[in-house]
């Protein structure tokens, strides 16, 4: 299965009206899709960029255009508690057996 992602940063490109999306995966991992991001490897296979740099440092929050955070919590929309099943149990009481009883005996 897939990594899940932690928390996303969009940042405007410096250099041009691209927006590039960043993310953290919760083993804190990062990863972006700038050309920076994409082109640098270092010995270690780690690849790095300023945008990823930011989050590691704890500063993207402040410099990011906007950031969404998939918190465990709040991954997806909250489910509403399931209603109590309704039809049958709404139907009215039945009547009293001795009510019946007496009726089988006036018949
Ligand atoms: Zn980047």
């Amino acid at each position: 299965m897939s990594k899940q992602i932690q928390k996303t940063w969009c940042f405007a490109s410096s250099s041009s009206n691209t927006e590039y999306e960043t993310l953290q995966y919760t083993d804190n991992s990062t990863s972006c899709n700038c050309p920076g991001w994409t082109r640098r490897v270092d010995a270690n296979g780690n690849r790095s960029c300023k945008h990823t740099r930011l989050v590691d440092m704890g500063r993207a929050d402040i410099i990011a255009l906007s950031c969404h955070e998939y918190g465990s919590h709040s991954q997806l929309a909250p489910r509403p508690p399931a209603p109590a099943p309704k039809g049958k149990t709404t139907a009215p009481p039945a009547p009293p057996a001795r009510l019946g009883a007496r009726k089988l005996l006036l018949d």
